[in-house]
This record gives structure tokens, sequence and C-alpha cells, in this order.
């Protein structure tokens, strides 16, 4: 393997749109980012929130539907 072809590995400050400051490994100095695990959907619980009170609401509407045929 030759010397010198592979960027230098750094820590690098990932600074994020929520506020989140966190530390990884980067050949970049710093990194701005959108969405991290603090804020991420997934992480949150929202997209999971969103999604069972969408559930909620086809429920009612069926249900609201039905009964007033
Ligand atoms: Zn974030």
């Amino acid at each position: 393997m030759k010397p010198g072809i592979h960027p230098e590995y750094q820590q690098a400050t990932v600074k994020c749109n929520c506020g989140n400051e966190f530390v990884t490994g980067s050949t970049k100095e710093s990194i701005h980012t959108e969405i991290c695990s603090k804020c991420h959907p997934f992480y949150t619980g929202t997209q999971k929130a969103v999604a069972a009170r969408g559930r909620i609401d086809k429920f009612n509407k069926r249900y609201a539907k039905k009964s007033a045929e």
C-alpha cells in the first residue's frame, strides 16, 4: 500500500441544525448536518407518533362513515 493516498482521518465536530454537536471521525475538520441522531424522527419517535395518529384518524373516519350509513 502506498503511503499518502488516504486522506488523514481526524476528529471532526459535527454541528446539527437542531443545535446538537458531537464529535466523530472524519477527513473533514467540521461537518454541518441538517439531521442527527438527536432530532431524527427515527430516534425521537416523532414519525412513529405521526403514523399512529394517521391510523387513528383513518379509523375514526371509517367508523364515522359506517355509523352514518
Ligand atoms: Zn439534530
